[in-house]
């Protein structure tokens, strides 16, 4: 008999209630015990909704009150020397790494594999002992055990946990802390078997990396030493790739289970076989998309499980998502408002689950036996394809007349330079911001009371002139060189753009998290992408109305609005991609015909959305620098094409921004104190940039002799005629009084370093 597993959950709960309690536990709404009382409400009802769905292999210790690397961290006591004052194991210690405190700041954030989930970046030390500390995935396993369901605690493997970490304070290889490690797990282990448990899940997504010999060394010598004490079987979970040269090794370690992620490998059973299946272990075969909302083709899943049956055996395999279904929403069901037709298509967590103990049923029953529900899925599926809302005829049309076009500017940059030179008139070093203003509580109101309808449009539009009035002022008066508009009629840069695009739809209760108590609710691709209307035109014309300094037109890129959205899995991504590409094209053109002179194209998602593995990054870098070129290159070469990147490793990528060729990047760079800026010099790039000269993240004022300093650093590295003067990133998180006190200083920095060249 299958077993059906959901090898990880949805953390937040229907309707958000993690959230919910943890920020009133911050703000002292609540205290601890009410903290520890509704979340342990919430482990037990997401139990007990997996284990009504007909889920067997259901996890324990995958909720987390903000992050399962840092709650590894936590249980084997990786304690960062600024934060042991406060009391070991409490919630004071873990929130403030997790979120800093007055004097000690959080532990860094970076993003989960290619997910749009952040984990905090684990510290160790040189010479980093670790031991066994509060064991919360003993006490969840017990926790369930008490309510009669019966869970497999989970963890973050011992080889993946040390590669996600960072050494402090020397240069030095956290895997080469292996041997400190080994005994806290097998202690782990050990607290786990004499509790009862029968089986680990152990997550070492790190397979699917491109390893080191050395590497690959790493994950034999911890199986090797972990397995031989007294423990649970161990499960090795792998997801998010392909094994591909890892798959040997992964097969070699002596523990009782492997899953593997058919989404993103679907060949994977073929180069199993090719290498051997170790006979009697149990083969878990994530089947089920766990990284997209769509509903499964069941017979494709159901070949993989007939060939994962055939290699293991009926009573060994497992049915299974992909990954944990911690990356898709609780379910689709709780969408009353949305298109019935498009919802059909859609399976969030919930489904997935009934998806599950479908296959399940039909491996175990045969076929005929959900003949009934098995038909329904091929209609439904078949009635997506068909659909003409997915497939235009004008949107092909006009991709295929795009195959022809050159993508180039009509001049190479030096000649582009010398006429916006002499259009613009900028003085050296110009400055100017990335676009947002602060989205203060009564831009939010605004929107709010429009949305209800307290508002007419209007009303709602005059407010929204109001404050881009307000900001060109305050602009002026600051002495900025270009200004913006300020971006107060988006929620959010992609969500606002995908509102007036044909081909998507929004959810009402689509949360997945991003980190932390943050969740994102992004879009749905379901069809091809169009525009049917001018989407910026009017509010970038008002402003360059009220100024006789250039205001730049501010555009999401095409491969951030992808990358931030779920996306149709029937079509290739890359191709969605081109024709976001080319409404984006359209409104460029459009804000080009209204007068607008400089158009903004952010990409901060470009640099995330590279490949986990090396040999697929040259296939996705030359789609994403389409893309961007199919959207930026159809103007004149007296408009000027900005972009603007956020924190990013460029050295990867520097031939990439290369040929995007816009006109000025401006990437964040004021935290790294401009060591970001050496890939542009070692690639000899010619464009012109403006490395960010202070940190948006935080409400601090920099003050001029600093960001003069930066400033001293950048032109030492780029040539000053390059140098643009901005912050990291755009301000709509800060307050306006430390925007404007910043954005002075900022001004008299530049001008402070023109006079010094
Ligand atoms: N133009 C956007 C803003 O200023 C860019 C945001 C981003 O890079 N994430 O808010
Ligand atoms: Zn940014």
């Amino acid at each position: 008999m299958a077993i059906t597993a959901s090898i990880g959950f949805p953390r937040m709960g229907p309707r958000r209630e993690l959230k919910r309690m943890v920020e009133q536990f911050w703000q002292g709404k609540i205290g601890e015990d009410e903290l520890t009382a509704r979340a342990a409400e919430l482990r037990k009802l997401r139990w007990q909704v997996q284990r009504d769905r007909g889920v067997e292999w259901i996890v324990a210790n995958d909720f987390s009150f903000y992050d399962h690397v840092l709650d590894a961290a936590c249980l084997f006591q990786v304690v960062p020397e600024r934060f042991r004052g406060l009391p070991s194991g409490s919630f004071e210690q873990y929130f403030a790494m997790a979120r800093g405190s007055a004097d000690a700041a959080a532990l860094e954030m970076t993003k989960w594999f290619d997910t749009n989930y952040h984990y905090l970046v684990p510290e160790l030390e040189p010479q980093q002992v670790f031991a066994l500390g509060v064991n919360k995935p003993l006490n969840e396993y017990l926790e369930a055990k008490a309510l009669g369901v019966d869970v497999v605690p989970q963890l973050i493997g011992p080889v993946t946990f040390l590669k996600l970490s960072k050494v402090v304070g020397r240069d030095a290889d956290p895997l080469s802390l292996l041997p400190n490690l080994i005994p806290a797990y097998e202690a782990w282990l050990a607290s786990l078997h004499e509790a009862g448990a029968r089986w680990v899940q152990l997550d070492e997504p790190a397979l699917v990396l491109d390893l080191t010999d050395a590497e690959r060394q790493a994950f034999v010598d911890a199986y090797a030493a972990l397995t031989k004490g007294p423990r649970p079987n161990i499960l090795v979970a792998t997801y998010f790739g392909s094994l591909g040269d890892n798959l040997a090794t992964a097969l070699e370690l002596p523990v009782e289970g492997l899953h593997l992620d058919l989404v993103r490998s679907p060949d994977a059973l073929q180069q199993v076989h090719a290498l051997g299946w170790p006979k009697g272990r149990r083969l878990s075969l994530g089947v089920i998309d766990g990284r997209n909302v769509w509903r499964a083709d069941l017979d494709l899943a159901f070949a993989h499980l007939e060939q994962g049956v055939h290699l293991a055996g009926p009573e060994h395999v497992m049915v299974a998502p992909s990954c944990s279904l911690l990356h898709v929403p609780w379910d689709v069901e709780l969408e009353t408002d949305m298109d019935p037709e498009i919802k059909s298509w859609l399976a969030f967590a919930l489904q997935k689950l009934d998806e599950i103990a479908l296959l399940k049923r039909a491996l175990d029953e045969g076929r005929a036996a959900v003949e009934a529900e098995w038909e329904a899925n091929r209609a439904l599926l078949a009635s997506r394809r068909a659909s003409a809302r997915l497939n235009r005829e004008d949107v092909r049309g006009r991709l295929d007349e795009a195959k022809g076009w050159k993508l180039e500017r009509q001049s190479p940059h030096a000649v582009r330079k010398e006429k916006q030179a002499a259009r613009f008139a900028l003085p050296l070093l110009p400055t100017t911001t990335i676009g947002s203003f602060p989205q203060t509580q009564a831009v939010r109101d605004a929107r709010a009371k429009w949305r209800k309808g307290e508002w007419t449009t209007d009303e709602y539009e005059a407010y929204l002139r109001g404050e881009i009035r307000r900001w060109i002022d305050i602009q002026e008066d600051i002495g900025l060189d270009v200004l913006v508009h300020g971006e107060f009629e988006r929620t959010d840069m992609v969500e606002y753009f995908g509102e007036m695009l044909d081909g998507f739809v929004f959810t009402k209760h689509g949360w997945v998290q991003s980190y932390g108590s943050r969740c994102v609710k992004p879009p749905i691709i379901y069809g091809d992408v169009a525009r049917p209307a001018p989407m910026t035109v009017r509010w970038s014309t008002y402003a360059q109305s009220l100024t006789e300094k250039p205001v730049k037109g501010m555009l999401t890129g095409p491969v951030t609005i992808l990358q931030w959205s779920f996306v149709r899995d029937d079509i290739p991504r890359a191709e969605t991609c081109r024709q976001i590409a080319l409404a984006i094209r359209d409104e460029v053109l459009d804000l080009e015909a209204a007068g607008i002179g400089m158009i903004q194209i952010d990409e901060p998602a470009l640099r995330e959305g590279l490949p986990l593995r090396r040999a697929d990054w040259e296939a996705y870098l030359g789609w994403a620098v389409e893309c961007f070129r199919i959207a930026s290159s159809g103007v004149r070469d007296e408009t000027q094409i900005h972009t603007h990147m956020c924190y990013a490793e460029f050295n990867d990528i520097m031939p990439a921004i290369q040929a995007m060729d816009a006109d000025v990047i401006s990437i964040e760079t004021s935290r790294s104190h401009m060591e970001l800026l050496r890939a542009f010099e070692h690639f000899r790039y010619e464009n012109d940039i403006g490395p960010g000269v202070y940190d948006i993240h935080s409400p601090r004022v920099p003050s001029v002799d600093e960001m003069v300093e930066l400033l001293r650093k950048a032109a030492n590295v780029i040539r000053p005629e390059q140098l643009w003067v901005n912050p990291d990133c755009g301000l709509k998180t800060r307050g306006e009084p430390e925007t404007v006190a910043a954005l002075r200083n900022m001004v008299a920095a530049a001008r402070r370093m023109r006079a010094s060249l």
